[in-house]
């Protein structure tokens, strides 16, 4: 297993909508370890591909202590929403943020297992946080891309300051 490079916002490669996976091989296979490992190595419970610069359709989440319960999603698709929820989220690629984000609090999920097998899952609470997080990532898109223009823009200048602390 291999440390993946996180990228960080800005980072345009974070816009990408990514592809469907069309053979999950061992390549495929190898990749998803990598990004379990990643993931845990920065305490995430949710990675994207597209967050390491891989423009497939591919997640993993882990929501609860590490390698409790991991699952990977290969080209999912979310195919009930019902409810909803507010939930304070964070993100690999916006270290140091943290925002409300009104969801789904049920969802219904299809994808393709780590041994290409179709699953569906039924998930609440903070696992369909998750799963709704990193599924905006497959299509370019961030979680403070749910907050008003005005909060963006908080967060936008919090960002920039501290990217200039780790300078
Ligand atoms: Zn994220």
């Amino acid at each position: 297993m291999t440390l993946r490079k996180i990228l960080h916002y800005p980072n345009p490669k974070l816009r990408h909508t990514a592809k469907s996976v069309d053979n999950v091989d061992k390549e495929i296979q190898r990749l998803i370890s990598d990004m379990f490992e990643t993931m845990y190595e920065d305490n995430g419970i949710g990675l994207a591909a597209t967050q390491i610069g891989i423009d497939l359709r591919i997640f993993v989440v882990d929501v609860h202590e590490k390698n409790k319960n991991p699952i990977a999603f290969i080209n999912p698709v979310i195919i009930e929403q019902a409810g909803e929820q507010k939930y304070p989220e964070g993100c690999l690629s916006l270290p140091g943020i943290f925002a409300e984000i009104k969801r789904a609090e049920n969802i219904k999920i299809e994808a393709l297992n780590k041994e290409g097998k179709n699953f569906t899952l039924e998930a609440n609470g903070i696992l369909a946080v998750a799963i709704q997080h990193e599924f905006d990532h497959l299509d370019g898109k961030l979680f403070i891309d749910h907050l008003s223009s005005l909060k963006k823009q908080l967060i936008k200048r919090k960002l920039k300051k501290l990217r200039k602390q780790n300078l």
